[in-house]
């Protein structure tokens, strides 16, 4: 399996499988597309070819072969814990419907130091908890006591992180998340106001755009805000310009994400996969701008794993829900994800544990993918994630074709870096 890639108008061939790179001239793009004989004109290139193939067939083999991605253990490295099904804003493309996921209620008191014991029955040897909702910080005082609670157990196996609309932080809640190390996303999805506050309107009818844009200013340098979450739709398409306008003002992490939704106003039609392509391309002088002028940047993801094609290193399962991923909700209900926190997905809760036949049952229905084994971006990605496949199964195709143009554009960003020797530790991105 191959893929030819055009950049600045030099061709480079990627093996799939042995993630070789290669620059390639146009006869040879032209015979490979044609038949084996013609091949033989370019010995030397054929040689490296068919040793090439060999290893890609063998690969391939090994990946048919492969076991189920599925880790029995159950052992917990990442936990989205939700601390309410509650938020101030109604954002048109909410997938957790306002944030509730039907319901209300925020973690209380009386069940955190259970959701502790949980954690701390099944971690792994560090924990990633990403504290979610609605909107986490809808109850500060309940943010609060679950990071301190779970700090005070857990110590140094525990990291926090969150992603917040933005319109409630302060002072005191900013000066918590440095004391504690949280890493934190604001979500932002465009640097213009009525294209922001379209996408992401606030129940009270203010402007979130200028509490977040205030905010940034304000609290960039003491307070590291400086990392955003874009959710790009058929409305804010033009996203290229708002990475611009955020890096230029001061951001340090972008994290670029396609909405999901099956409501057909926010579903990307071929004429929008080509305005993407092309915002991509974007997004991808903008990153190399920085970079030449030395200036450190992180953008997910286009960069995120850039280290692991400049080390062959292959992404054999992206998906968490697979291995070591889980989410618990308000009431302690255990669940693969955030994304799948509804009801017929529950897989146990923290008083009987996760019951590993449910759980074996949904990776069943979720991890298989006919068209990964074929798939030239298959080890840049990592294969299929169980809430695409459960959720927008009718939207595979497009879903793929929206991660294929992000890792051919990780490809080309990591070409053009290694071609101009640009100063770049990629140990950082892996
Ligand atoms: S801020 Fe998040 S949870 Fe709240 S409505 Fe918007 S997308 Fe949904
Ligand atoms: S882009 Fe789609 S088909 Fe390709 S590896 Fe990823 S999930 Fe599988």
């Amino acid at each position: 399996m191959y893929k030819i890639i055009n950049i600045n108008n030099n061709l480079y061939i990627y093996f799939s499988l042995t993630m070789n790179l290669f620059p390639i001239n146009s006869l040879v793009d032209t015979n490979i597309a044609s038949t084996a004989s013609e091949i033989e004109i370019y010995s030397i290139i054929k040689e490296q070819f068919v040793d090439i193939e060999n290893q890609e067939d063998q690969i391939l083999e090994l990946l048919r072969n492969m076991k189920s991605r599925y880790d029995e253990t159950c052992k917990i490295s990442g936990m989205q814990l939700n601390i309410a099904y509650a938020c101030n804003m109604k954002c048109r493309y909410c997938f957790a419907d306002d944030g509730a996921h039907q319901k209300s209620g925020c973690l209380s008191n009386n069940i955190i130091d259970d959701v502790t014991a949980f954690i701390e029955r099944y971690k792994a040897d560090t924990v990633l908890i990403h504290l979610v909702g609605g909107e986490p910080l809808i109850d500060f005082s309940s943010f609060k006591t679950v990071v301190l609670i779970i700090e005070k157990k857990l110590k140094q196996h525990v990291r926090f992180t969150t992603t917040v609309n933005g319109t409630l932080l302060n002072d005191e809640i900013l000066g918590f998340f440095n004391e504690h190390n949280i890493e934190y996303m604001v979500s932002l999805d465009s640097y213009k106001k009525d294209i922001h506050d379209f996408l992401r309107q606030t129940k009270n009818g203010s402007s979130s755009y200028n509490k977040i844009m205030h905010d940034f200013v304000a609290y960039k340098d003491k307070y590291r805000y400086n990392s955003f979450h874009i959710t790009v739709t058929p409305f804010n398409i033009n996203f290229s310009e708002t990475v611009k306008a955020l890096y230029d003002l001061g951001a340090y992490h972008i994290n670029i994400d396609f909405v999901k939704s099956n409501n057909k106003e926010f579903i990307f039609d071929n004429d929008k996969i080509s305005v993407i392509s092309e915002e991509c391309k974007k997004v991808e002088e903008i990153i190399l701008t920085y970079i030449r002028e030395k200036k450190e940047i992180s953008c997910h993801p286009i960069l995120t794993r850039i280290g692991r094609i400049h080390k062959r290193k292959p992404i054999i399962s992206r998906c968490g829900v697979y291995s070591s991923l889980f989410a618990c909700d308000s009431f302690g209900d255990i669940f693969p994800c955030d994304m799948l926190m509804w009801e017929k997905y529950k897989l146990g809760d923290i008083y009987t544990g996760i019951d590993p036949d449910i759980r074996k049952q949904l990776v069943n229905d979720s991890s298989i993918s006919e068209n990964c084994d074929t798939c030239w971006a298959r080890f840049l990605c990592g294969g299929v994630c169980a809430s695409d496949k459960l959720l927008y199964s009718g939207q595979m195709f497009m879903l793929c074709e929206l991660k294929k143009i992000l890792l051919e554009t990780r490809l080309r960003l990591y070409v053009r870096i290694r071609e101009e020797q640009l100063d770049f530790d990629f140990d950082k991105y892996m």
